[in-house]
């Protein structure tokens, strides 16, 4: 995952603030972790949806309302 030529620049702009996840700045695999749960990454959401961590697609709707 260390070798995403975007990783720096793609932290830069990064809202999700679940510490310690190793695909932060590494878009391609926080889609592919979240895509089969039927989930949507931390930057589809506003500060308040992204802080319930429920990234489901029901919530991405809920959070757009
Ligand atoms: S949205 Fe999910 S996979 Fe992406 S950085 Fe945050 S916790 Fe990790």
């Amino acid at each position: 995952m260390g070798d995403c030529k975007n990783i720096k620049k793609n932290i830069a702009i990064c809202n999700c603030t679940y510490a310690g996840c190793p695909r932060h700045g590494v878009c391609c695999e926080c889609l592919a972790y979240h895509r089969p749960a039927a989930q949507l990454p931390a930057c589809y959401f506003d500060a308040k949806g992204e802080r319930t961590y429920d990234r489901s697609f029901e919530n991405y709707l809920k959070n757009v309302k």
